[in-house]
């Protein structure tokens, strides 16, 4: 059996039809359905459905053999204990930085909001900015219209939602997109099972 840890939402979505090449169709939608662990069309195959950042966590103990994570999480996570063999150019947006747009530059000491507190960490250190990182764990653009923040890190696609709350995109960090992770273990293990299945993922984003 080859267990796949999957997050709900945009990854899951974008995922589905690269699974589906794959011949793996899962039998409930977990939209609809609470079950956290989804059959598939695939006998040997089954989907554990999780929080995004839960992914690299569940293939780094082995509970799930692969699974698919945002770039974004693998480098908070340090997914060093990880093998990531594919880009699978799913569930693409960027990593910026963002601030009000009637806010000035920023510079000298500033507090920026955010769930990536490592990332930004980096970030700002490589260029001698020195921030207070406050880790939060959704809402990020609240953050510089209540006074928490100077400027959030967060993700974004089309960019609707900072419009929204009134905050600009200001800094690119990097660009994302979601990759498949292996556990290491697994690999030597159930390395004809994976390796069949990453050659099938292979063929169908070449045919992209
Ligand atoms: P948008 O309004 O299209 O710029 O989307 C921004 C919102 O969606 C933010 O709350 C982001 O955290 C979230 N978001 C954007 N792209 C992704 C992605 N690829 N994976 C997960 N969340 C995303």
């Amino acid at each position: 059996m080859l267990t796949i840890a999957v997050s709900k939402g945009r990854i899951y979505e974008d995922a589905l039809p690269l699974l589906a090449e794959a011949g793996i169709i899962p039998v409930d939608d977990p939209k609809t359905c609470r079950k956290l662990i989804l059959s598939t069309t695939r006998k040997d195959v089954q989907l554990v459905i999780i929080r995004a950042t839960d992914v690299p966590t569940f293939v780094e103990y082995g509970a799930a053999d692969l699974g698919i994570a945002g770039k974004d999480v693998l480098i908070e996570h340090g997914a060093e204990s990880l093998y990531e063999p594919l880009d699978l150019n799913i569930a693409c947006c960027r990593l910026m930085t963002a601030a009000h747009k009637d806010a000035p530059e920023l510079k000298g000491r500033i507090r920026v909001a955010t769930k990536y507190v490592k990332i930004a960490q980096s970030y700002f250190a490589s260029k001698g900015i020195q921030a207070e990182i406050i880790k939060l764990y959704g809402s990020m653009e609240l953050a510089p219209l209540v006074g928490l923040a100077d400027c959030i890190v967060d993700l974004v696609d089309t960019g609707n939602t900072l419009k929204a709350n009134d905050l600009e995109p200001r800094e690119l960090i990097m660009n994302i997109s979601s990759r498949l992770v292996v556990n290491k273990a697994a690999m030597k293990m159930k390395h004809e099972a994976i390796s069949i299945l990453l050659t099938q993922f292979e063929k169908t984003l070449a045919n992209r």
